[in-house]
């Protein structure tokens, strides 16, 4: 018998997992299908991180939005995410960073976020493990942090307990179209499943998914390395860490060859979790699907770390992973229904936001699916956006690889 569904949704990562969440919560028969495990690419390699990255309003707004449903979800979750809420120091490393400060407090402050700023002294009472010479930062106390691959698990577990199935060790063959070229069918390896709409949450897989269909979906490969600390019995640190340089690594530059740590992107962000394991990036590259962990990289970090918290020096490492952001032109997540290709709807492009933005990706995904009114305008996230613009030479390579 053919196998039937409302919705047939690409990908087991966090953000199809909160795709098939919020549809199924509407009453919606979903069908996830996954060629691995859940959490098996970029999901797996996140830290965890549920980040206010205010890099534009737009961005600020969806990670507000989906900070709030993260509660909900942890709230109702009957799998541990090891959710927590607690706050983010942002650090400075030299006093001329201080105005980024002032303007990322003047940002989430505008937005009705709490942010304070900090002096070198407040900054110290707050985490006395901060070297000496950081000269000030940041106090948001909203920010929060899951267990990366948890956090899929449980938002697929609140699927599945609302009918949705969910299909893994199964890929994605192909998706064929019916009369007037509408969503009909997809093609899995372990068989058809006839449905009206898909949703392609394939992460950095997704151009590939896509182009049969004619569609063009701006979306490469940014590669992190995380390196993860052997268990400590103490807390050395109580909040969330980034320092805030790490938005300028987030800029598109192409050419990882700046001098000192900006090699690589690197950039000082971490969290300890609750088993005591302290999470440590990042950084930033275009090198493809390479994978491999490459020690320098690792030690370029490492060292980064130890910059504003030198008793890092002294703990050792248990492992370092990788994993491939799926990166946008503009760094926010193409969200939304593919004009020409009826019942074809993305999810795909968060980067270094797609555990932060998951809930709010799933919500605004049910209501573009259900035609109700969305919770944040869909505009700016649609893939329209890119038409207006040619994407840039270096851009274009990296995608025509991916495809
Ligand atoms: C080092 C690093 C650190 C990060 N830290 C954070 C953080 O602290 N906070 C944060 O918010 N975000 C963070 N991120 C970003 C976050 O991990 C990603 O944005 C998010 O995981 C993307 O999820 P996704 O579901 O879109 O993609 P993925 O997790 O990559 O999922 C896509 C899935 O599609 C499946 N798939 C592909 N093709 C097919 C097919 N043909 N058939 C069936 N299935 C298919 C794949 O197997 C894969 O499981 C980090 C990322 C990295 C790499």
């Amino acid at each position: 018998m053919a196998r039937t569904a409302d919705v047939v949704i690409v990908g087991g990562g966090v953000i199809g997992a909160a795709c098939a969440y919020f549809l199924s919560r509407e009453g919606v028969r979903v069908h996830l299908v996954e060629r691995q495990y859940f959490s098996s690419g970029a999901s797996r390699a996140s830290h965890g991180g549920l980040a206010l990255i205010h890099s534009t309003a737009v961005e600020l707004r969806l990670a507000a939005r989906s900070l709030q449903l993260w509660s909900e979800i942890a709230a109702e979750a009957r799998v541990v995410t090891e959710y927590e809420v607690p706050g983010q120091v942002t650090l400075t490393d030299t006093p001329d960073e201080l105005p980024l400060i002032e303007h990322q407090v003047a940002m989430l402050r505008a937005e009705g976020i709490q942010c304070d700023p900090l002096d070198a002294q407040q900054i110290r009472e707050l985490e006395p493990c901060l070297a000496p010479d950081v000269p000030g930062g940041s106090y948001i106390p909203s920010e929060a942090m899951v267990q990366s691959i948890y956090a899929a698990a449980a938002m697929a577990d609140g699927a599945r307990r609302r009918g949705a199935v969910l299909e893994t060790g199964s890929a994605v063959e192909r998706i064929e179209q019916g009369s007037g070229g509408r969503i009909a069918r997809v093609i899995t390896s372990q068989g058809a499943i006839d449905t009206p709409n898909v949703v392609l949450a394939g992460g950095v897989w997704t151009p590939a998914l896509a182009a049969p269909l004619g569609v063009r979906v701006p979306v490469i490969p940014r590669k992190g390395h995380v390196i993860i600390t052997e268990i400590l019995p103490e807390r050395i640190y109580r909040h969330k860490l980034q320092e805030v340089g790490y938005h300028k690594t987030l800029e598109s530059s192409f050419e990882n060859t700046v001098v000192d740590h900006r090699q690589f992107g690197v950039a000082f962000a971490s969290e300890q979790k609750m088993a005591g394991n302290i999470l440590i990036g990042t950084c930033r590259e275009f090198v493809g699907f390479d994978m491999s962990t490459q020690a320098t990289i690792g030690a370029a970090v490492a060292k980064r770390a130890a910059r504003f918290v030198p008793a890092l020096a002294n703990v050792r490492v248990l492992r370092i992973w990788t994993g491939l952001r799926p990166h946008t032109p503009d760094h926010l997540p193409i969200l939304g229904p593919v004009p020409g290709v009826e019942g074809l709807y993305l999810a795909t492009g968060h980067e270094g936001l797609g555990t932060t933005m998951a809930p709010i990706t799933g919500l605004l995904i049910s209501q573009s699916i259900l035609g109700q009114p969305p919770a944040l305008p869909l505009e700016p996230l649609s893939l329209t956006r890119f038409d207006a613009a040619p994407l840039p030479d270096h851009f274009q390579e990296a995608l025509a690889a991916s495809v």
